[in-house]
């Protein structure tokens, strides 16, 4: 049987490659997963075990439970006041990872070009690629605080003929989150050249000295945006394979077809435990503030060992430059897993741009992340 070209030239992901090589070893500490190392919070589980001992084991609606999307239209209006009419502009998808790739799908062409900004989380080029269209990769910097020019964003839009723009913020791999005069300055480039902007806002619940501003906030943007966030992450959910969609209606509609011949629904088990979740805003407080203290050592330690670090604001990650290691990403993240038991994920998994740095996920016990800092300390003085 012949695969197809178009999935076989796609490189399996960095990261899924490097810990095949950590699941071999014992005694790992891990800042590799882009995981919460929380146990989902009970009342949201029990939330679960409660639909399925009440016999909720059925197929629910495509768009998913009208209760849930009312739920999240109310958020978004609470938090963006911008309406959204939860029976024709939300859908319930299995994760952020469906949601993107319905979006994808349903707005590429073969050869459409869609811009990413790079270092980028692992799924958007491919997914681009499964459906066809080309990927234009816009470069950030550690000199520029990995966020993105203005001038070079306007210049690849206009020259390029870009369908849709890409944007994630809180940043995976970087933690950078973009401040709302750099949100503003991209809604309004999407606008002048027509541009549509897909936002992944898994993390926006995880910013940590200020608020979050969303490209959603900006006139006119609503129109152009499709707006991607779900449970994994700030609700410790990420088994429970549960996101949604905000979308202008004949969006929503074309992802819908798509989803209602492949997914069909999101499980229902896990729309309930979502509901319970949006509720629950103590568990989740806690949570963001254990990363936040979290945050605050993983920065200080990598700075006291020598590696310079673009503050994080959001998310839970930190990408250091290892450049005057003198070592690759990857030769760095090699050596230090097998000589210290230490695992990081180098930052070519996340783009070529991502060469020099390492990501380390702080979404581990403050216990955990001081050995780790340790071994990574006596590591970098060995190599000097
Ligand atoms: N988007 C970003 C930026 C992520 O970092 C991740 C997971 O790491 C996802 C989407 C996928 O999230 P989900 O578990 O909701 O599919």
């Amino acid at each position: 049987m012949k695969v197809s070209e178009k999935v076989k030239e796609v490189p399996p992901s960095g990261i899924r490659e490097f810990f095949d090589l950590v699941l071999q070893m014992d005694d790992v500490v891990s800042l590799g997963v882009g995981e919460p190392d929380f146990v989902t919070p009970w009342r949201i589980r029990e939330a679960g075990i409660y639909s399925l001992e009440s016999g909720y084991t059925s197929y629910t609606s495509n768009k998913g439970l009208p209760e849930l999307r009312k739920l999240i239209s109310d958020e978004l209006e609470n938090k963006y006041s911008v309406k959204y009419n939860p029976e024709k502009e939300i859908l319930i998808t299995s994760g952020v990872s469906e949601a993107y790739d319905l979006a994808i799908r349903s707005l590429v062409e073969q050869g459409d070009k869609v811009a990413v900004f790079e270092p980028s989380y692992v799924s958007y080029s491919p997914c681009i690629k499964f459906a066809g269209g080309d990927v234009v990769k816009i470069d950030t910097s550690f000199d520029s605080g990995f966020k993105p020019s203005t001038d070079k964003i306007k210049r690849v839009l206009k020259n390029r003929d870009i369908k849709v723009l890409v944007l994630n913020n809180p940043n995976n791999p970087t933690g950078v989150c973009l401040e709302e005069e750099k949100v503003r300055e991209i809604s309004e480039i999407c606008k002048e050249e027509d541009t549509s902007l897909i936002s992944d806002e898994i993390y926006s619940k995880l910013v940590y000295d200020r608020g979050y501003f969303s490209p959603l906030q900006v006139k006119g943007m609503k129109e152009r945006s499709i707006l991607l966030d779900g449970f994994s992450k700030s609700y410790a959910m990420t088994g429970w394979r549960i996101g949604y969609v905000a979308g202008p209606e004949h969006v929503i509609n074309a992802m819908n077809k798509i989803h209602q011949y492949t997914m069909l629904c999101a499980p229902i088990m896990s729309q309930k435990a979502a509901v319970e979740a949006i509720k629950s805003k103590k568990e989740i407080k806690d949570m963001k503030e254990e990363y936040n203290r979290r945050r605050k050592l993983t920065l200080s330690r990598l700075t006291e060992m020598g590696l310079k670090c673009v503050e994080p604001e959001g998310a839970f990650y930190v990408f250091p430059s290892i450049k005057e290691t003198g070592l690759s990403s990857k030769e760095f993240a090699k050596k230090l897993v097998k000589e210290k038991k230490v695992a990081v994920v180098p930052g070519t998994a996340f783009g070529e741009s991502g060469e020099g740095y390492i990501r380390c996920s702080y979404a581990n016990s403050r216990e955990n992340l001081k050995i780790a800092f340790k071994r990574m300390k006596e590591f970098i003085n060995e190599i000097k």
